[in-house]
């Protein structure tokens, strides 16, 4: 492998000593403790095992963390009390409404209802819209992560020619938004894209958030690129067991690359890394 590894699990440590360095300092100014609740309806085995590290790492940060657990069968209205509640609460700066939710739920709705100043997930219309127009607002955690990596690796990225594959509202739009604002020339592929491999040479920097394991191929990458990879897929591996690989075919683009992520490793520890320094910030009088 001939690229530089870029090593998010470290990088998301030092962000995560950071919020601690900013917490600890905002307690002794201002006294307040800054507090993230998470909800988590039903009980999807990945989302608990998320929320359950959310927790653990909220209160290393120094915050206060608190998780509600409601049933599977809860009803939007019930959700969005509870909901309502915590907009109310002014211990709390920041709510996170963990997804998927059911289906009886309209997850926009729900996003809706977050107050914007405490929507440390960055999924409200007001900061989605803000995001869309480079005015600031709470930016969403992962593709948050994958810009501080970006930068981390490459300083400047005025007048990069950026990829981005994946059009989610959660990942592929925030991410191109972002590069947007960085003074990338930003370019959005997507299912329907032609020719993705032609868009991959003239890349510098790739971003993949497809959720198909290997999609990418070493091949396609431009000598020299800087490759985030955002997916994680479960593949099946030697005896029976499986186990985690990202969007790109990671060997063979590493032979290409100046610099790539690995999965697991890469994005991932940033998305909450991410989370803490919202909600720090949303704990943060202007
Ligand atoms: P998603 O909502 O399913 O979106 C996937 C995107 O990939 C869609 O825009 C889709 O295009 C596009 N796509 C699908 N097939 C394609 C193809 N053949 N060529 C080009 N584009 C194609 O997924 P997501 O929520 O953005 O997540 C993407 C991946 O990132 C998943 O593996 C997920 O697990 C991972 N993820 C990781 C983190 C983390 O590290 N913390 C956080 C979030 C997500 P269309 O719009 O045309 O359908």
């Amino acid at each position: 492998m001939g690229a530089i590894l870029i090593d998010g699990k470290a990088f998301a440590a030092t962000v995560r000593a950071e919020v601690a360095a900013g917490v600890a300092a905002l307690k002794s100014r201002t006294g307040i403790v800054p507090g993230l609740t998470v909800v988590l309806v039903g009980e999807d085995p990945a989302s608990q095992v998320y929320v359950k590290n959310k927790g653990v790492q909220t209160r290393e940060a120094g915050m206060n963390s608190a998780e509600i657990g409601l049933p599977a069968s809860t009803t939007q209205a019930e959700l969005l009390a509870v909901v309502a509640r915590l907009n109310a609460d002014p211990a709390v700066h920041g709510i996170l409404v963990q997804l998927p939710l059911p289906p009886q739920i309209d997850a926009s709705a729900v996003m809706s209802a977050i107050d914007p100043a405490k929507d440390v997930d960055g999924f409200h219309p007001i900061n989605v819209g803000r995001l869309a127009l480079g005015q600031g607002g709470f930016v969403p955690c992962t593709p948050l992560g994958c810009l501080l990596l970006l930068r981390d690796s490459l300083g400047d990225l005025t007048g990069a020619n950026a990829l981005v594959i994946g059009r989610s509202g959660i990942v592929g739009r925030p991410m191109a938004s972002l590069l947007i604002s960085e003074s990338c020339t930003v370019t959005v592929a997507h299912s329907k894209t032609r020719d993705l491999a032609a868009l991959c040479a003239a890349a510098d920097i790739v971003v993949a958030a497809i959720g198909r394991p290997h999609f990418v191929k070493g091949a396609w990458i431009k000598p020299g690129a800087t490759v985030i990879d955002v997916g994680i897929n479960r593949i099946a591996a030697e005896g029976g067991k499986t186990r985690l690989v990202g969007d790109v075919e990671f060997d063979a683009a590493a032979q290409r690359a100046r610099a790539i992520t690995p999965v697991p490793g890469g994005v991932g520890p940033m998305t909450i890394a991410c989370l803490l320094r919202n909600t720090l910030t949303a704990a943060t009088p202007a």
